[in-house]
């Protein structure tokens, strides 16, 4: 199947936009001989990863080999530290698999985000102080509460509370942090400001997604999250972690945290097109998190902008104007693209909205509409398929493909971006064939706070 079988027409105006739109959807195609090649590299990065430190796909233990059993009782303090919001909850596991979440959301301005790390520690200890006064919370000096902290970063852990940052991802630059502890540094924090908290848990995003989604459903495998950044974690045999030393527990597994973020870094298989590679130059982070950077909500707008502004430098669209708002990096949000794909009116009257009164170009034609949309399609489309060669190679690492799995999905992406699932899931049909019917794609709603609190 190529794309033209799947997308409306286009109603082009010349031969010169036919086939420019023609060979950028070569571009954004990766058919299923390229899918596989990339489906068997991921497996063997996944096993570097499991044999030694400091690997592309990192492979991070998590100390988590418990699954909880749905019968856990207890209250506890889960702080999530995540791409756009900071979120402090109060869990209770009340046993029978039922959850009670308090919570509240504090905004990290870019100056926390991207100035020095102490200040954006002691930010988030200010929020958990706030949090405990507000609700209300009983806890003092002696009976100081347990926080498990969400921190959706790629850590290298050497134990349950213990991890150093590896880098930043996802517009984070906070200087003072990389290579630290990041239990240590919130410990710190919290305190210098004398918050009775002690922070006894780290955990990914994508481990506490799979906790929670565990939780309700025990044949769960893996945990994604689709959002603005992407990642997984999944429950792998202690014995096939080969670079862990020694652990004392007689679990026979463990979580392991991907980062699949920062997958074929060294740009090998990806086919990557020159849109990614300008993306990738013009960030904070140049040749990293590449594989991040085709998938997640931060990147596609701005992958799709470097298309639409190529096209309009060739004359090709817009009649070749642009605009100052378009021009602007990371203008173009992977929201609009939402908005686009899901606007089926025959003229298009939402993708002219966001171009005409978001954008302010000048005005449009439906030619140039519908280009807009088949560009948010293509890369939203490619978007989806690397996301299924990931999940693919994790269920096929696992060796779950006849027995299938639960696979629990939190994030942006995957709750707003519409018929993402469903592209996932026929991609993964034509990989696996009638066994992919076994796969079950589900949205495990409050991952990040429910799994700390785990
Ligand atoms: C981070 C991961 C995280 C993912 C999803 C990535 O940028 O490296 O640790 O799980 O985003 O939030
Ligand atoms: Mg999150």
């Amino acid at each position: 199947l190529s794309y033209d079988d799947k997308f409306e027409e286009i109603n082009y105006c010349s031969e010169l936009q036919k086939s420019a739109i023609n060979e950028i959807t070569k571009e954004f195609e990766i058919n299923n001989k390229k899918l596989n090649e990339i489906i068997e590299h991921f497996r063997n990065e996944m096993n570097k990863g499991l044999t030694k430190h400091g690997q592309t796909v990192a492979m991070v233990p998590s100390y988590v080999t418990g699954v909880p059993t749905g019968k856990e009782v207890g209250t506890f303090l889960a702080l999530d530290l995540g791409g756009t919001n900071l979120r402090v909850c109060q869990i209770n596991l009340e046993g029978g698999g039922k959850i009670s979440v308090k919570q509240q959301k504090y905004k990290i301005s870019d100056s926390h985000k991207t100035g020095e790390a102490r200040h954006l520690f002691d930010f988030i200890a200010e929020c958990v102080d706030k949090f405990l006064v507000e609700f209300n919370i009983d806890c003092n000096s002696t009976r100081r509460l347990n926080l498990g902290f969400t921190f959706s970063f790629p850590v290298e852990q050497t134990a349950i509370d213990k991890g150093t940052l590896i880098s930043w991802t996802k517009g984070f630059s906070a200087s003072g942090a990389a290579g630290k502890d990041v239990v240590f540094l919130l410990q710190e924090s919290l305190n210098r400001k004398e918050v009775p908290v002690k922070v006894s848990a780290l955990v990914n995003d994508t481990v506490g997604t799979l906790l929670a989604h565990a939780y309700k459903y025990p044949n769960t495998l893996l945990g994604v999250i689709f959002g603005t950044g992407t990642n997984g974690a999944y429950f792998e045999k202690i014995s096939n972690i080969k670079k862990l030393q020694s652990i004392s527990s007689n679990a026979d597994h463990m979580i392991i945290n991907v980062e699949w973020g920062a997958f074929d870094n060294e740009k090998k298989v990806l086919p990557l097109t020159m849109f990614d590679n300008k993306l990738d130059r013009n960030s904070i982070n140049p040749r990293l998190q590449i594989f991040e950077k085709t998938i997640s909500g931060m990147y596609l707008g701005e992958i799709t902008r470097n298309v639409l502004l190529n096209l309009i430098d060739r004359s090709l669209l817009f009649n070749g104007y642009s605009s100052k708002d378009l021009n602007d990096h990371y203008s173009f949000e992977t929201e609009y693209m939402s908005s686009i794909e899901k606007d089926d009116t025959s003229t298009l009257e939402t993708v002219k909205q966001i171009l005409e009164e978001s954008l302010n170009l000048p005005s449009t034609t439906l030619t140039d509409r519908q280009i807009v949309k088949r560009i948010c399609q293509l890369v939203g489309f490619r978007a989806a398929r690397l996301s299924s060669a990931a999940l693919s190679a994790i269920i096929s690492h696992c060796n779950v493909i006849e027995s299938g799995c639960n696979i629990g999905i939190d994030g942006s992406l995957f709750l707003f971006y519409p018929g993402f699932k469903e592209r996932i899931m026929n991609s993964l049909k034509e990989l696996f064939g009638p066994n992919a019917d076994k796969i079950e794609l589900g949205l495990a709603l409050d991952g990040s706070g429910v799994g700390a609190g785990n």
